[in-house]
């Protein structure tokens, strides 16, 4: 993983020399007000970090320093992106990453499997997930009882709205605490996009304010009792620890990989009536996620397209635009829906 403070560094240069809109009151005035956005390369997670500090430091009278953390910097792979605001008087020397947050917002509902996302979340903290209305997802049991939990459609208002998921997450944020200013930081958002996309400001502003008001607080959600746990980052084996001879607990081949957490809201869904088992998909996709199957005894077709296997689909759609037939899809995934579906590869080894 690396850190980028450049945009640390921008926004504190900038806080010195341009006049202050006004100042703001944090929830707790012993310590910093920190956020930790959990999202995956390509939704915008850095860039809502970003707009956030801006707006507190140059807008509000904030201290303010945001950071992200990457993996390997492409689309798909996980991002973290750190927030920490302070009262003016109150230096931030800290650059570390937030651990124990007042606020965590996820961009994609597939990282709700990964404990880490949940991980540090104060008893008194704000959860904010993008889903579309449905049941809740069993890992969010592990959230503190007294935790405030909200769910936003953030992809499908960002559709509607010709926006993206992260305008209208930074609107739910702006929504469930209101002494950080939603004009103030609708203006940062705008500032953001004038000069490369004058064309989305209007879009984000709209999918910004249905954010800050189109979201629901779900009761009775958590069941763990006070502040969770920090993550722990050292594996679960090292030089003390692992049997004789070594191991590799998670060997990093094709068949273990997961890219679900790579889709950014789209499944392709096959209907299997319409299916001429022609292969085109099978050619076209660059994960190998199509399983096939014998076909039936005295049927037409030798090998038959039997589903697709979404735990190497990283919901490109290369295969629904090559199919001649409009037997496969592009759906917007909900919760669940590629668990409901998917058709293992390998069923022996991973069912
Ligand atoms: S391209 Fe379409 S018709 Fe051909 S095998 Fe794939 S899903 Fe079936
Ligand atoms: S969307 Fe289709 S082509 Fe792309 S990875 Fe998934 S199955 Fe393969």
């Amino acid at each position: 993983m690396k850190t980028d403070e450049s945009e640390l560094g921008a926004v504190r240069s900038r806080s010195q020399g341009e006049p202050q809109h006004g100042t703001v009151a944090l929830p707790h005035a012993g310590r910093f007000f920190e956020v930790r956005f959990e999202s995956i390369g390509g939704l915008g997670a850095h860039a809502a970090g970003q707009v956030l500090a801006t707006a507190a430091v140059i807008r509000m009278g904030l201290n303010g320093a945001h950071f992200s953390s990457y993996g390997s910097e492409k689309k798909g792979s996980l991002v973290r992106s750190f927030v920490r605001l302070g009262p003016t008087d109150r230096p931030i020397r800290t650059s570390a990453p937030v651990e124990t947050p007042d606020a965590i917002v996820v961009f994609h509902a597939a990282l709700l499997r990964n404990p880490a996302t949940l991980a540090g979340l104060l008893k008194d903290g704000t959860f904010i997930y993008n889903a579309p209305p449905g049941p809740v997802p069993v890992e969010l049991a592990a959230l503190p009882r007294t935790a405030r939990v909200i769910r936003v459609d953030a992809l499908g208002i960002a559709l509607q709205e010709n926006s993206r998921p992260n305008a209208v997450l930074l609107g739910t944020l702006a929504g469930a605490f209101p002494f950080l200013d939603s004009d103030q930081i609708l203006e940062a958002l705008s500032e953001e996009f004038a000069g490369r996309h004058p064309e989305a400001v209007a879009s984000n502003e709209r999918a910004f304010r249905r954010g800050a008001t189109d979201f629901e607080k779900l009761e009775g959600v958590g069941r763990a009792e006070g502040d969770l746990p920090v993550a722990r980052t050292e594996p679960a084996w090292g030089y003390e620890t692992q049997p004789v001879g070594g191991i590799i607990p998670e060997p990093g081949n094709m068949m273990w990989n997961d890219l679900s957490a790579s889709r950014t809201g789209w499944l392709p869904v096959l209907d299997r009536e319409k299916c001429i088992h022609c292969g085109l998909c099978d050619l076209v996709c660059p994960d190998y996620c199509l399983t096939w199957g014998d076909g039936e005894d005295g049927g037409k077709f030798e090998r038959e397209l039997m589903g697709v296997d979404y735990r190497y689909c990283k919901g490109c759609l290369r295969c629904v635009e090559s199919c001649p037939t409009g037997a496969l899809t592009k759906e917007t995934e909900t919760a669940g829906l590629a668990d409901r579906l998917r058709v293992p590869l390998f069923p022996d080894l991973i069912p």
